[in-house]
């Protein structure tokens, strides 16, 4: 459902990803993981065109995208079928949970302002925020700030959610209500790809785990075999200091 074809990005001539394959089916959830720097927030963003990759192919479902030669339309139809939750929320500070959530529908969608309010009612009922609705993000804890960035992203209803370290922000005591909202998505069978240190979340939830390590997929696999089978020297010794 979503392929990702010899992906490279480059900053200053030097690459951060180095020829990235794969694919991801629908409903399959997985978890990417490694060293900080090695490249796992730019493969997200590219799959975004947050970052326009320097060279590869993209297919989201029907739609597959040369990088290198993406038009206006493709990247907007790339975004609209990708949703990105981001590690400092990223929320409209002088707007309501309610009208965060309806953001995207009206300016990305063009869904008039009622269908989209009326979306984002049941998102909140879904997240368990229905009563702050009409509460501004600095109100809300850093837990309830990141339900609103993921229910802006189930509001979208892209073919997949990209999540950068959701919980790297968050105190401690929010994490947990965090990463129960993503398994519910989870049992949902909602496509998601995940950037986390999390590996308890990676053990329980993943389908795939995928190690990168200085801009290559170096290993991937079920947790099961990934956390207790790891092939690749660099695995290992992440996976000893990690976990
Ligand atoms: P990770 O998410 O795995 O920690 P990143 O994808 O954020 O890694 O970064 C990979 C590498 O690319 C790092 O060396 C980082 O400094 C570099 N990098 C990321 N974004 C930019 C940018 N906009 N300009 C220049 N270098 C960048
Ligand atoms: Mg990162």
């Amino acid at each position: 459902m979503i392929k990702i074809e010899q992906l490279v990005k480059r900053f200053n001539g030097a690459p951060v990803l180095d020829g990235i394959d794969l694919e991801i089916e629908q409903g399959e959830i997985i978890v990417v993981i490694g060293p900080s720097g090695t490249g796992k927030s730019t493969l997200l963003r590219c799959l975004n065109f947050l970052e326009r990759p320097d060279a590869g192919y993209l297919t989201l479902g029907d739609l597959t995208i040369d990088s290198t030669k993406a038009t206006r339309a493709e990247i907007l139809a790339a975004r609209r079928r990708t949703a990105f939750v981001f590690q400092n929320y990223a929320l409209f500070a002088n707007k309501t949970a309610l009208e965060n959530i309806a953001e995207g529908l009206i300016v990305v969608n063009r869904w008039p302002k009622v269908k989209a309010h009326a979306r984002a009612r049941e998102i909140l009922e879904r997240i368990g925020l229905a009563d702050k609705a009409d509460a501004y993000p600095a109100s809300l804890s850093g837990g309830q700030q990141q339900r609103v960035g993921i229910g802006r992203a189930m509001a979208a209803q892209a073919d997949i959610i990209l999540f950068d370290e959701p919980t790297s922000s968050l105190d401690p005591e929010w994490v947990e209500e965090v990463l129960g909202l993503m398994k519910q998505l989870a049992r949902e069978r909602q496509t998601m790809l995940v950037v986390t240190h999390e590996m308890g979340f990676a053990q329980d939830v993943a389908d795939r785990v995928v190690f990168m390590d200085s801009g290559h997929i170096v290993e991937q696999g079920p947790p099961s075999q990934l956390f207790r089978a790891p092939q690749d020297p660099r695995t290992r010794d992440f996976l000893r200091k990690v976990l």
